[in-house]
């Protein structure tokens, strides 16, 4: 396997693109080498400009149900882009795909959508601020929900602590507004509660935690946030930019049966193209403008390319019997990983919630951010290129979500097992050779 045209390429664009890249890591700081540049992908396989095939866990991040270059959803995008890419005006495309997310979510009312899951928690979150009028938010230490300044914060480790900024830029009293703690941690949520009860606007959650590789709720965790933040007058969001038509039709709130005051999409919604959303309660609702003093707008926002990409993806999750298919897929890949772990002598521990899989090179349970971060990244880097390889694309990070798609077949399924049996073999003989 060769990577030459990908290295000229990275060369290229490491000239004119900060770090070669349009979002960090894409750029393979964490497993070393060349970034694959992509020139195109089909159902389950995705092609680099050498030519190489792989299999693709990493589906453009969550948003690739349905593999990539879907025939319903090319066609859908073919025959809007004819008709013209942005109007900026109505369109009767945002109603239908408004509707197609409600009938799914019960607990949004109304919506609005917005280009990235960033905007869709930052709004989230004014508008949480704005209901309350109170002004802390509480997140969870390895919690993703994009860049906004409140959110790029980390907690002490422990006990829940004023937040520091982690990364430059944000300023000492954005971060000091954000209360982290550990994710499946009731007991410091509460502690957080007691400590400043009537000032906190909302707490923010991963319903299902797919930014450290990938952690699921504890039995009654969720229920313990509903519980807590309703007894306080404070909001509950779900941010289920990830888990959104992915863990359920009707997100982690439909499998785990807690309704939250608001709720973040993304990734799915959109079908590959930039689309995202936030909706909850009309009375909620209805604080954003034009009807009400939260503002938020975007000139490109409910843009009908995305919306057409959008509503084709959502027909397609409504055929019955497609979460039982991504349910049985993925779990015939988690065992043949297990067993392949098990017959190298491997210490690999494998979370998994329907086509989510976390996969961590430790010996501990991952339940939060401090256990996922006992992986051996050493480790994960040894697999990662060895995959690679062998024509697996997984993510270029220890620390994200491998994905399912309904475009996976049974041979890819076989093919990617006996590729981790090698490359956990592979890790063996070097750790006994070091
Ligand atoms: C990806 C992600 C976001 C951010 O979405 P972008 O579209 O990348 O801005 C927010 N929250 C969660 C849970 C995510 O996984």
């Amino acid at each position: 396997m060769r990577f030459k045209k990908s290295k000229i390429l990275y060369e290229q664009a490491l000239r004119v693109l900060v770090g070669g890249v349009d979002s960090p890591v894409r750029a393979f700081r964490a497993v070393g080498g060349t970034p694959l540049f992509i020139r195109k992908a089909k159902g389950s396989r995705i092609w680099d400009e050498d030519g190489n095939s792989y299999i693709d866990y990493v589906c453009s991040w969550g948003p690739l149900i349905l593999g990539a270059a879907y025939p319903n959803v090319v066609n859908a995008i073919r025959a809007q882009a004819a008709k013209g890419t942005s109007y900026g005006a109505p369109t009767k495309l945002e109603t239908e795909l408004a509707e197609l997310i409600i009938d799914a979510f019960p607990s949004m009312e109304q919506l609005r959508f917005v280009n990235s899951g960033t905007e869709a928690a930052m709004s989230a979150l004014r508008l949480a601020r704005a209901y309350t009028k109170r002004e802390k938010i509480v997140k969870f230490e390895g919690c993703y929900h994009g860049h906004a300044d409140s959110f790029l914060v980390k907690g002490g480790s422990g006990m829940a602590t004023f937040g520091v900024p982690d990364s430059a830029g944000v300023t000492r009293s954005a971060a000091a507004d954000t209360f982290t703690v550990p994710y499946n941690n009731v007991e410091a949520v509460k502690t957080v509660f007691e400590e400043s009860s009537d000032t906190i606007a909302a707490v923010i959650v991963e319903p299902v935690a797919g930014n450290m590789g990938m952690v699921p709720p504890k039995q009654s965790f969720l229920q313990a946030l509903r519980e807590i933040t309703r007894k306080d007058g404070a909001l509950l969001i779900f941010d289920e930019v990830i888990t959104g038509f992915r863990v359920a039709h009707g997100g982690a709130q439909e499998l785990f049966n807690i309704k939250p005051d608001l709720t973040c999409l993304g990734k799915i919604i959109g079908g590959g193209l930039p689309v995202a959303a936030y909706g909850g309660r009309a009375e909620l609702m209805h604080l954003v403008s034009p009807l009400g003093p939260v503002y938020q707008a975007g000139t490109l926002s409910g843009n009908p390319l995305a919306m057409a990409a959008g509503i084709a993806t959502l027909n397609e999750l409504k055929r019955k019997g497609i979460y039982d298919k991504l349910e049985k897929r993925s779990a015939k890949l988690a065992g043949g990983i297990l067993k392949a772990s098990a017959s190298t002598g491997s210490s690999v521990h494998l979370n998994r919630v329907g086509s989510m899989l976390g996969l961590y090179f430790t010996e501990q349970e991952v339940t939060d951010y401090a256990t996922a971060k006992s992986t051996d990244t050493g480790k994960y880097r040894v697999f990662f290129h060895s995959m690679l390889k062998n024509g697996i694309y997984l993510p270029p990070s220890a620390f994200e979500t491998i994905f399912v798609s309904t475009a996976h077949t049974d041979t890819d399924t076989t093919q990617t097992i006996r590729a981790v049996e090698k490359a956990l073999r592979r890790i063996r003989a070097e750790s006994e050779a070091s």
